[in-house]
């Protein structure tokens, strides 16, 4: 069976300005021991404006953590204002670029044909997405749950090659836990999270269902990532309001 190494990711979403990031960044690197880092990868997903300055930092001064960002264009480049490439991304530096967060699906109507168009675009550059997926509070009370999970991920990796598949991390995310302060509990994350990896498995063949990463992530704080990180198909977490603050997202990776 594939070793998979947790990976801890925190998704600052529009909070820091660079100088905050760059002192948020020295604080968990600082925190923790440099042997942690071995055992598991922890990622720091800033805003784009303060990626050049985070890169700088970890680069300088040879930090251990890994950084990303947040979107990314399904485009290569030309005529789109706002927009930000995955050329862009990788030329500084980062590992991972969240997708198909639920605040983009929700409130930039972001759908599964434009989620499978930046998986593909991220890594087209090199950068691992992370490739979230959740149910709304609706859809968990009429049962839904599961079904609502894969057909997000099937549809998001729909045309990938098995091994492309390996390259991705996958998220579940709740709709109804995040930034709620309203977390899964321990089985209902390893319900989904086992879920996910099955549909992988069934798709694209037990050593690439084997390998991919799951998160879960939904108000995950230093209080519930044991419980939640002991589930056999939960390899992590990403992290929102909890990776704001630097003693509380050290102390959650500590503990992860
Ligand atoms: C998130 O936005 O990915 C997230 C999980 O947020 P929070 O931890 O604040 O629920």
């Amino acid at each position: 069976m594939a070793v998979r190494q947790p990976l801890i990711a925190g998704n600052w979403k529009m909070n820091l300005n660079h100088f905050e990031g760059i002192s948020l960044t020295q604080k968990i690197a600082f925190s923790l021991p440099e042997k942690y880092f071995a055992k598991v990868e922890v990622a720091v997903i800033p805003p784009f404006t303060d990626i050049r300055s985070v890169q700088t930092l970890i680069d300088g001064d040879k930090l251990l953590l890994k950084h990303g960002a947040q979107d990314l264009s399904p485009h290569e480049s030309g005529a789109y204002t706002g927009e930000v490439s995955g050329a862009m991304l990788a030329k500084l530096g980062c590992t991972y670029v969240i997708v198909g967060h639920s605040e983009r699906r929700q409130y930039h109507a972001e759908d599964d044909d434009l989620v499978n168009k930046k998986v593909r675009a991220a890594l087209k550059h090199g950068l691992t997405p992370i490739l979230c997926v959740g149910e709304p509070l609706e859809v968990r009370e009429a049962g839904g749950h599961v079904a609502h999970g894969r057909a997000q991920l099937i549809a998001a990796l729909k045309g990938l090659k098995a091994e492309q598949v390996a390259q991705v991390v996958v998220a579940y995310e709740p709709v109804w836990a995040i930034g709620t302060g309203r977390v899964a509990t321990p089985a209902d994350a390893q319900e989904v999270c086992g879920e996910l990896r099955a549909a992988i498995t069934e798709k694209y063949g037990a050593e690439v269902g084997g390998t991919v990463r799951v998160l879960y992530g939904g108000s995950v704080k230093s209080g519930n990532i044991g419980e939640l990180i002991a589930q056999a198909d939960v390899d992590g977490a990403l992290v929102g309001g909890a990776s704001l603050d630097g003693d509380e997202f050290a102390k959650l990776c500590a503990l992860a």
